[in-house]
C-alpha cells in the first residue's frame, strides 16, 4: 500500500499546502502569463513556496502542474513542452519535500469543453490527460490530485487516464460545487451524490472538494459526501470568497478562521485538509497547531 493510504489507514488526519498561485504572484510572476512556464525558468521559487508551506507543517506538497495538460498549455503554444514542464515541477517540489513530505500531482481541467456541450472528442481530452501524467509519474511522485473539476464526465477521463498511467499511485479528485437552494452542483450539474457514485465505481482512492467555497459550506460539503462514500476525503477550501479591496482581491477567511474550523471538519470524514484560493503559509500553520493538538 502506498504510503499516503497507509497513513490516512491508521487514521492520521493529513495536512496538504495551500494556494500557489497567489504565491506565485508575490514573486512577480505576470497574470495572464501561464504561471507553469516556472517550472522550467524559475524552478527554485516553486521550491522556496514549497518550503514555506513544509515549515509551516505541511504533510503533502502540490506540484505547479494544475494548467499542464497540454490542451491547456496549447493555448500559450507550449504543447510541446508538456513533459518537460510537467516533470520541472516534480522536481522543484521534490528538492523541497525529500523523502519525508509527500508530492501530490496537480491536475486541472483541460480548459476544453466535452461534446455535446462543447465540440472537443473524449479522446482528445483522454490522451491530453494521458500524457501529462505519464510524464508526472515518470519523476516520482507519491499521488495525483485531479481537481477544480465541475463536469463529472472530464474528472472520469482524467481519473481513468491516471489509473492507465500509473496504477499503483494513489488518486485523489476534487470537484468545485456551488451552493443553490436544490443543494450543492458543480457549475455543470453534477451532485455530490452522483460525483461520490462515479469517482468510487471508477477507481478514486480519495474523493472531495476544492475550491468555490468558504470552510463553512466545506463543512456541509463534507458531510454530504460521508453519506454517499466510505473512501477518505480531501477537502481544500478557499480562505472565504474573493472580494475587491482598494483595487486588490482580498479574502475574507484568516488562519485563525480556519483553525478554529478544523475540529468540525474532521468530525465530518475529512482525512486531508488543504487550503486553495487565498490561503497561505499562515492558514496552514494555524491548522496544523490544531491537529497536533488533536493527537
Ligand atoms: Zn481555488
Amino acid at each position: 500500500m502506498s504510503a499516503l493510504l497507509e497513513r490516512i489507514r491508521k487514521g492520521e488526519i493529513l495536512l496538504s499546502d495551500g494556494a500557489m498561485g497567489t504565491m506565485l504572484m508575490e514573486h512577480g510572476l505576470e497574470s495572464g502569463k501561464a504561471p507553469e512556464t516556472i517550472n522550467v525558468h524559475r524552478p527554485e521559487i516553486l521550491e522556496e513556496i514549497a518550503k514555506r508551506y513544509i515549515e509551516a507543517g505541511a504533510d503533502i506538497v502540490q506540484t505547479n502542474t494544475f494548467g499542464a495538460s497540454p490542451l491547456k498549455l496549447a493555448r500559450s503554444n507550449l504543447a510541446d513542452k508538456t513533459r518537460e514542464i510537467n516533470q520541472a515541477g516534480v522536481k522543484a517540489a521534490r528538492k523541497a519535500a525529500g523523502n519525508t513530505v509527500l508530492v501530490s500531482a496537480s491536475v486541472g481541467p483541460s480548459g476544453c469543453i466535452l461534446k455535446p456541450y462543447g465540440d472537443t472528442e473524449h479522446e482528445v481530452v483522454m490522451d491530453g490527460f494521458l500524457e501529462q501524467i505519464t510524464a508526472l509519474t515518470e519523476t516520482g511522485i507519491d499521488a495525483i490530485c485531479i481537481e477544480t473539476m465541475t463536469d463529472i464526465v472530464e474528472a472520469l477521463l482524467a481519473l481513468d487516464a491516471a489509473k492507465k498511467a500509473a496504477p499503483a499511485i494513489p488518486v485523489m479528485v476534487t470537484m468545485t460545487f456551488e451552493p443553490t437552494a436544490k443543494g450543492f452542483f458543480t457549475i455543470m450539474g453534477t451532485s455530490i451524490a452522483h460525483a461520490a457514485k462515479e469517482l468510487e465505481n471508477h477507481g478514486a482512492d480519495i474523493i472531495g472538494s476544492n475550491c468555490g467555497n468558504g470552510m463553512e459550506q466545506m463543512i456541509r460539503i463534507a458531510r454530504e459526501f460521508c453519506t454517499h462514500t466510505k473512501l477518505p476525503l480531501i477537502i481544500q477550501p478557499n480562505a472565504g470568497l474573493p472580494e475587491r479591496k482598494e483595487g486588490k482581491i482580498w479574502y475574507p477567511e484568516s488562519p485563525q478562521f480556519f483553525a478554529a474550523k478544523v475540529p468540525e471538519l474532521i468530525e465530518s470524514g475529512v482525512s486531508i485538509i488543504g487550503g486553495c484560493c487565498g490561503t497561505t503559509p499562515e492558514h496552514i500553520a494555524a491548522m496544523r497547531n490544531v491537529i497536533m493538538n488533536k493527537k
